[in-house]
């Protein structure tokens, strides 16, 4: 369960991410965030049956979800902080396209400047022990396979393994060689027509610059 005084905890993340974010993706901070706090069955609902049950927040169009069996050691305010800055920052992803696809570039951003920024151990640790058993692996070429998970995907732990860990070295070599506003503006493109043939013809056109 999630105590009072962690609610008061939740919604300060939830502002404070909104400034960081509005600053990044040069968007109003007056930017609407509905955030639920719900039991595993009340968010079923909204995810789908097949919801992980490793999964205890998520983002999609009605808000912010936050799944009220969050286990005890998840409750600190150092994984609080980076989880709901995780999943703020698919509130914006969605204000400046309209959608949450690429999924993978959705996803590599949100590990990047939440995870990745805060300096989120388990995620780090995560990412060197999915490094170590691939390292020869392009990472780009497999995020790139990620455009939109079905709900088997996600109950898939080699696929899931595969989508985060991907899609967060290609977005981060995708920044560290070119700069965040580079993403920026290649997402900026992509707004204007986000369906998948445009995506795979211009959009991959732009990622073929990167090494
Ligand atoms: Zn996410």
């Amino acid at each position: 369960m999630i105590s009072k005084s962690k609610q008061k905890e939740i919604e300060k993340y939830v502002n404070s991410s909104k400034k960081y974010y509005s600053k990044i993706f040069n968007q109003n901070e007056e930017i609407d965030t509905k955030l639920y706090i719900l039991n595993r069955e009340e968010a079923k609902k909204i995810w789908g049956k097949n919801l992980p049950i490793w999964v205890y927040q998520f983002y999609n169009k009605k808000g912010m979800i936050i799944i009220n069996d969050i286990p005890k050691e998840k409750l600190n305010s150092k994984d609080l902080k980076i989880g709901i800055y995780h999943e703020m920052c698919h509130n914006f992803y969605f204000k400046l396209l309209g959608t949450y696809l690429p999924q993978w570039v959705d996803e590599g951003l949100a590990n990047y400047l939440a995870n990745y920024k805060f300096k989120d151990k388990t995620f780090m640790k995560f990412i060197s022990d999915y490094k170590k058993d691939f390292p020869k692996q392009d990472y780009l070429k497999i995020a790139k396979k990620y455009y939109k998970l079905s709900e088997k995907d996600w109950l898939d732990n080699n696929k899931t393994r595969e989508f985060y860990a991907c899609s967060f070295l290609a977005v981060k070599k995708i920044i560290d060689q070119k700069g965040l506003n580079y993403l920026f503006n290649w997402l900026n493109k992509f707004k204007i027509n986000p369906i998948k043939k445009n995506y795979n013809n211009k959009i991959y056109g732009l990622l073929k610059i990167i090494k």
